[in-house]
């Protein structure tokens, strides 16, 4: 399969350094695609601040990054001051939202149930929800690894039905995130086999649901990871705000897949 990278630039970013890392990023894809080391490049998503959306895409022209909302709304439309529908993401051409980013769980008190919902809502209007799990340094502690990323998962499998298959995963223990902790290549290939298990059990086509590993995953690191047999890329926050960073990980995507 091939290698999906995922960039959350979190709430960072102006219209003068969006421009400067979007034209960085284009002139190193130019660059591989030139020498030809992308033997099988990895598709690239970048999640900026909803914002400038319209910004990247203007941006991005023809060179095949997708663009991604960092959230999305539960609800369709209506007086629900501040947030933004999965029709609008569609209607400006995002064509991902992340879903269950464990600082939207920790800072705005999201739960399960209305992280399925709002990838209910992004599946109803085309969005491909990015459904985010996670456990917490005193879960993994506490051996509760598995139950919490299956609680979690079988929330959103639970919310989406027979669609199960239209979504991605990504697993990002959340004492590795913006920590510089990462799991390491075993740690995360043991919880990506359990999700990818679970995922079995609900859809007869969960070979295809990419499992994306989050937290701390940088271009030193990134090989390990996405050599793993079920890393299916990679969901990045801190390193895809350096343009040398993320051409980096694009490159290690690339090589994994090949
Ligand atoms: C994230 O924001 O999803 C993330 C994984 O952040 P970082 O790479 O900075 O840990």
């Amino acid at each position: 399969m091939k290698k999906i990278l995922v960039s959350n630039w979190k709430m960072n970013g102006s219209m003068a350094s969006n421009e400067q890392l979007m034209r960085d990023l284009q002139l190193g894809l130019d660059a591989f695609n030139s020498s030809k080391t992308f033997v099988n490049p990895c598709t690239v998503v970048v999640c900026p601040p909803t914002i400038y959306a319209s910004q990247i895409l203007r941006l991005v022209g023809t060179n095949g990054v997708m663009l991604g909302s960092q959230d999305v709304s539960m609800h369709a439309s209506g007086a629900y001051t501040g947030e933004v529908s999965a029709a609008m993401l569609r209607d400006l051409g995002i064509r991902f939202a992340i879903v269950g980013h464990s600082e939207r769980r920790q800072h705005h008190g999201e739960t399960d149930e209305q992280v399925g919902l709002k990838a209910q809502a992004a599946l109803a209007c085309g969005i491909t929800p990015i459904i985010c799990v996670g456990e917490t340094l005193a879960e993994r502690e506490a051996h509760q690894t598995e139950a919490v990323v299956r609680r979690q998962l079988a929330a959103a499998i639970h919310a989406v039905g027979h669609c199960s298959s239209e979504i991605l995963v990504a697993y990002e223990p959340v004492w590795a995130i913006g920590t510089g902790k990462t799991a390491t290549p075993e740690q995360a290939q043991a919880v990506h086999a359990i999700l990818r298990g679970q995922l079995q059990a609900a859809t007869a086509l969960a070979d295809r649901v990419p499992i994306l590993y989050g937290g701390s995953m940088n271009a030193a690191n990134a090989k390990q990871l996405l050599a793993q047999k079920d890393v299916d890329g990679g969901l990045v926050g801190g390193a895809s705000l350096k343009a040398t960073d993320f051409l980096a990980m694009m490159e290690a995507a690339s090589l994994a897949a090949a």
